[in-house]
């Protein structure tokens, strides 16, 4: 774990599963003297999918979130909001935590015909959440709450946000890239795209801008926090060593 300092929020970036490959899945759990907020939730019980557990307590070290911000609905992304064995009852895992995300592309994942595949949790997970009361949909640019802004950034997944911290001096890109190379060569960071041109113009948006603001920045595939450092026209991730835990 690691854990950074923007405005009155303690951001720890923890690793809540690895796949085989040891792709990290990063959760951040985003903690002020009122509240504590899950950023995404990891697998859950769609393990079945892949050798991928993670149940998200483990990065909170018992505390309830308050609210949980989810930024897509991949599986390993959507799954641990859920308690259950797949394909069989599911409940909420945090019955009184409400979900803020995106309310583009909402109808997607509603009008989803392949629900029941591990592969589509998006689909099932929303509508537990839904039958609860607990998704809370919200505009592009919204703030969730104060120094917490979700920023749409679509392409790789219908309705994917980032979480801009502060001003934008601290940034959680989600699925942005997969790889640390793909800063530099985002054009390669196609195979999980659900729309690959839009995921590509998105990147080519986005990640110089980080690179402008000096971002301190953390991907939820990418091991540790870094930035996005321009070389004239090229990128690259730089990974940045915070003293502490
Ligand atoms: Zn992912």
């Amino acid at each position: 774990m690691s854990t950074v300092h923007v405005g009155s929020y303690h951001a720890t970036l923890a690793v809540v599963a690895r796949f085989t490959d040891q792709t990290p899945v990063n959760l951040l759990v985003l903690r002020s003297d009122e509240a504590t907020y899950l950023v995404d939730a990891g697998a859950g019980p769609v393990a079945h999918w892949g050798p991928c557990a993670g149940e998200p307590e483990a990065v909170l070290g018992g505390e309830q979130p308050s609210a949980i911000i989810l930024t897509h609905w991949d599986w390993d992304h959507s799954g641990g909001l859920v308690t259950g064995t797949w394909g069989e009852a599911l409940a909420p895992r945090f019955a009184d935590a409400p979900v803020y995300v995106l309310e583009e592309a909402l109808a997607f994942w509603r009008e989803r015909t392949d629900g029941e595949e591990a592969t589509n949790c998006g689909t099932a997970v929303l509508a537990v959440l839904e039958e609860a009361g607990l998704l809370r949909p919200v505009a592009d640019q919204t703030s969730v709450a104060r120094g917490i802004r979700l920023e749409s950034i679509p392409g790789h997944s219908p309705g994917q946000a980032m979480v801009v911290l502060g001003d934008g001096e601290v940034v959680f890109g989600a699925d942005l890239v997969h790889e640390a190379v793909h800063v530099t060569r985002p054009q390669d960071d196609h195979e999980y795209d659900h729309d690959p041109a839009l995921g590509l113009a998105t990147r080519r948006r986005v990640l110089p801008r980080l690179a402008r603001d000096g971002a301190l920045v953390a991907f939820t595939h990418v091991d540790g926090w870094g930035r996005v450092v321009a070389h004239g026209d090229a990128l690259s991730w730089q990974a940045e060593v915070l003293d502490g835990g």
